[in-house]
């Protein structure tokens, strides 16, 4: 009998962590940190037999430096980016050391996507593109015969950086999958309507002189944020003005750079015409950013909690000035606060009176409900489902959804569910 034992992502998002236990052997898929607490999941690293990470997300990836595991396993990009995320969280936290750094990055093997790994004679796994982040992964694996889909996180659109996610499997019998966007409440307008918004917002701040500060999550949306305003400038649609960057997005781009195999194709076209599609990383500071000209400023973190956005917040005194938020904020975040509409902030000793704009337009790298009915009605049917990676709202929303549309059993484990397959 095949157990699974859920340690993490459970009704959540954060510490994502499947343990799948055979007679002959253990392994986990994912072993992220809950980004709000800090909190890992508990597992004995010394009797497991191997990681498979998704992708290099925090919240699927970030508890392996606490650990030491004998062996990692993930995609090329995905090692490179998890070296980032990690760095991020020492810096940010101090919970591990540089050493623990260097002890998970040696236990990692890097795959291609497709390219089949035995583990033992009875557990085999895949990579499959997951169309989420750079390098992302769903993860197909066999074991004693059993067919599971983990799917991570998904797109089931094409974005600017990825091809969409893989849907062309054989057989499953058990889909383990996410539910970020699982309500029917969660349907998000086209990523064309959302670009124009994006865009619109930043030609009105340019046009009065002002300047538009983009908070961003340094791995994926920053890359797409990047994207969408190199397009709009190349093609006239949008003033030229500098793009100054700042933080470990400027790290992340350079990864995306180094892997544009592994990117949407238009991406390697571009690249090969001489076109720089993210544009020239021009990182951001204090001589650039606070003069009088209208610039734009892309940079971590996503929230507005920590990272160099920070020391930007303080052009929000005039009102000129403008905050895009791009994507999920929080509670107890700076980022919510401005999302609600705090009319002062204090991210250091002084605190700061909001009298720019603050506007939210939030681009995910998941896909929203109907993309996620359109993915499982296109994988081959599953014998039972089993749903993570939402709020408790909607992981309950899309476990009823599969039912109806599939009619299949379908679990919402709790952490510390162990379910036999
Ligand atoms: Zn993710
Ligand atoms: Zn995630």
């Amino acid at each position: 009998m095949v157990l699974l034992k859920f340690h993490g992502g459970c009704q959540q998002i954060g510490m994502s962590c499947v343990e799948v236990e055979s007679q002959r052997g253990k392994i986990l898929l994912d072993c992220g940190l809950s980004p709000d607490t800090g909190e890992i999941p508990k597992v004995d690293d010394k009797n497991i037999d191997a990681v498979i990470i998704s992708h290099a997300h925090l919240d699927h990836c970030g508890a392996l430096p606490f650990y030491k595991f004998k062996k990692i396993y993930c995609t090329h990009p995905t090692a490179d980016l998890m070296f980032i995320t990690w760095r991020d969280t020492l810096n940010l936290k101090k919970a591990f050391g540089e050493e623990d750094i260097q002890n998970a990055m040696s236990s990692v093997e890097c795959l291609n996507y497709y390219e089949e790994r035995s583990i033992n004679d009875n557990i085999k796994f895949k990579f499959y593109n997951a169309g989420h982040i750079l390098g992302s992964a769903s993860i197909y694996l066999e074991v004693d015969g059993k067919k599971i889909l983990y799917t991570g996180d998904i797109n089931e659109n094409v974005s600017r950086t990825l091809l969409s996610a893989d849907t062309d499997f054989d057989e499953i019998d058990v889909l383990i999958v996410e539910s970020t966007y699982g309500s029917p409440l969660d349907v998000k307008p086209a990523r064309k309507t959302l670009e124009r918004q994006l865009i619109d917002e930043i030609a009105e701040t340019i046009e009065n002189g002002g300047k538009v500060i983009i908070p961003v999550f340094a791995i994926g949306r920053a890359q797409e944020i990047l994207l969408i305003l190199n397009n709009y400038m190349r093609s006239g649609n949008l003033t030229e003005v500098p793009i100054y960057t700042d933080g470990s997005l400027i790290h992340a781009t350079a990864v995306y750079m180094s892997y544009t195999n592994w990117l949407n194709p238009k991406i390697k076209n571009m690249v090969e015409n001489g076109i720089n599609p993210f544009g020239e990383i021009k990182k951001a500071d204090d001589n650039l950013v606070f003069n009088k000209d209208p610039c734009i400023i892309v940079s971590t973190s996503g929230m507005v909690q920590g990272g160099p956005i920070l020391k930007y917040l303080k052009l929000l005194k005039d009102p000129k000035n403008k905050l895009i938020l791009t994507g999920y904020q929080a509670e107890g975040t700076i980022g919510r606060e401005l999302e609600e509409g705090a009319e002062e902030i204090q991210p250091f000793k002084n605190k700061i009176p909001i009298n720019g704009k603050v506007v939210k337009i939030e681009f995910s790298a998941h896909g929203d409900y109907n993309s996620l009915v359109r993915y499982i009605k296109k994988i081959p049917k599953p014998e039972k489902a089993i749903v993570m990676h939402g709020e408790r709202y909607q992981a309950l929303s899309f476990a009823m959804t599969i039912w109806k549309t599939l009619k299949i059993p379908t679990f919402v484990p709790v952490k510390g569910t162990v379910l036999p397959i």
